[in-house]
């Protein structure tokens, strides 16, 4: 496929796409309810006595900003690659392959991406790299919608790398890749707008990642809570977590009489 677009027309569709989104659309909502209905944060927030400093606020602005437009601009460069010059393994014919293989192929790129999103993650929580990386996004205990991108560079690049390599290494029709991208950002959104917002199916609630700010080690899944469960690292009631309880998800249990004879909480349900 040739769209027939210079190197710069992607790069710019790419820079305008995402501003629009990111400060046209996640903007206005945040300021309807943290600028408009601050007053009623009980009603509408996750956490609702806890907000951000104006200082963070501002910085994690900023940090999401500079992040987003960089993922945009390598976006642009990626489209024109593919658009272009046939760089990925994305078809455009769904007649091509199987609505079988459809699925197969949607369910793959979101288990590439979901396994990478967790390891990563997880790994992000380890000692030195939390320290000198993955503290950065965790300077957010009350998230907001521009956290969702403010984190250290190389942090952010490596995420988005792990989104654009599907489409490299397994075939798929482009409406199921822009699909599965398009929903890890309104994912990425929900999850750290702080909004009380509805539980959606196979993701459950956006406390669980407003949660992961709260507590720290704990709840590191992206777009569901399938890794954490497997490596029973889901906040537990009765369980104390700060940013130095380092503890692999488990916390330190503070009251042990009071949670029986194991001493380990009941899994939180989101
Ligand atoms: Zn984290
Ligand atoms: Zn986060």
């Amino acid at each position: 496929m040739q769209l027939g677009f210079a190197l710069w027309q992607y790069i710019a569709i790419t820079l305008v796409g995402a501003n629009v989104l990111y400060v046209g659309v996640g903007g206005a909502v945040h300021w309807w309810y943290y600028v408009k209905n601050k007053s009623n944060a009980k009603r509408w927030k996750i956490q609702s006595s806890k907000f951000l400093s104006k200082k963070l606020d501002r910085e994690a602005m900023w940090l999401g900003l500079f992040n987003m437009n960089l993922a945009s601009g390598a976006f642009g460069v990626i489209g024109w690659g593919v658009f272009e010059h046939g760089w990925s393994r994305l078809y455009y014919d769904f007649g091509s392959h199987g609505w079988d293989y459809t699925l197969l192929s949607m369910f793959l790129c979101w288990l590439f991406i979901e396994t990478c999103a967790f390891y990563l993650h997880a790994g992000g929580h380890i000692g030195w790299f939390y320290k000198n990386i993955h503290s950065i996004h965790h300077r957010y205990s009350a998230p907001t919608f521009w956290t969702i991108s403010a984190m250290h560079p190389l942090e952010w690049i490596l995420h988005s790398s792990y989104i654009i390599l599907p489409a490299f290494i397994i075939p798929m029709h482009l409406y199921v890749y822009g699909f599965v991208v398009a929903m890890t950002f309104v994912l990425g959104y929900w999850d750290h707008c702080g909004i009380k917002l509805p539980r959606i199916p196979l993701h459950g609630s956006n406390k669980f990642h407003d949660d992961h700010h709260k507590y720290f080690h704990v709840n590191f899944g992206f777009t569901c809570s399938l890794f954490d469960r497997i490596h029973n690292t889901i906040r537990r009631d009765g369980h104390h977590y700060t940013e130095l309880s380092f503890n692999g998800g488990k916390g330190v249990v503070k009251k042990p009489e009071e949670l029986g004879s194991n001493a380990v909480g009941p899994v939180v349900d989101y």
